[in-house]
């Protein structure tokens, strides 16, 4: 694993798979044993695992469940593969404002969902409207953003569901206003961070009305 974390740690994963789709997602979980454990991976970047590895099923998403959709009004879907970057830069792209501070986080948007990713005062859930899960089953289930418990970095998800994609909500933006404020958001992001080391981030809570 440790190719697939920015830490750059981790031991080897029993299983290792790259869905292509939602349908084949569904078809590797049923043809999965029951017993074997899942691990979702995004792109790692807050993720560390041991030097054993992980005894169970890695499955990574950023290279199969990466579709995006613009479907009118401020309303995107995004699947849980999409980077964040990519994600930002689309919703710029329609003038649609709210998710320029996910340019700097250096995730996929089901690790945002799965972590309630967040900088320089936005929150993933702030956009969210509704969410698709897949179950150990390879079910797949939409619910609305207000059936889950969210707050600071932490999202309370049934047990063995996983984010497959969400549907974000924007706000109307002024015209090239939004690459202004990226552009500014990852100069600032720069100056402040240690951007091009290995690390996930902050390993600290932001105390309440104040940050690092
Ligand atoms: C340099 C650097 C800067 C960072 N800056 C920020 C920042 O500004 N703000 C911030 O909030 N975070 C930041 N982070 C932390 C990290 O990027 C975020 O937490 C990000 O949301 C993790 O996404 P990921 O795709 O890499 O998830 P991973 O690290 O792959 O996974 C993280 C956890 O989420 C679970 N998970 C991932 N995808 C899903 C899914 N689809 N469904 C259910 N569970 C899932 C994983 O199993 C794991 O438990 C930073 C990290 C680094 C290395």
């Amino acid at each position: 694993m440790a190719k697939h974390t920015s830490w750059k740690v981790g031991g080897p994963a029993r299983y290792f798979f790259e869905p292509r789709d939602c349908e084949d997602l569904t078809a590797f979980l049923q043809s999965l044993d029951v017993q074997v454990p899942v691990l979702w991976l995004g792109l790692g970047s807050n993720l560390l695992v041991r030097d054993g590895g992980f005894e169970g099923a890695v499955i990574a998403a950023h290279r199969g469940l990466r579709t995006m959709k613009h479907l009118g009004e401020g309303y995107l879907m995004a699947e849980a593969g999409v980077s964040c970057a990519r994600f930002s830069r689309f919703a710029g792209r329609y003038g649609w404002t709210g998710a320029e501070f996910l340019a700097g986080v250096p995730g996929t948007m089901g690790g945002a969902l799965a972590m309630n990713a967040g900088a320089f005062g936005g929150e993933t859930w702030d956009m969210v409207e509704e969410v698709d899960l897949v179950d150990r089953e390879g079910v797949f289930h939409r619910r609305p953003a207000r059936s889950f418990a969210v707050s600071y970095r932490r999202v309370e998800i049934p047990k063995a569901h996983w984010f497959t994609a969400g549907y974000f909500k924007l706000g109307e933006g002024l015209e090239k206003g939004e690459t202004i404020t990226v552009r500014s958001l990852l100069q600032k992001r720069a100056e402040s961070q240690p951007v091009r080391q290995s690390s996930a981030g902050s390993v600290f809570r932001n105390p309440l009305g104040d940050h690092a």
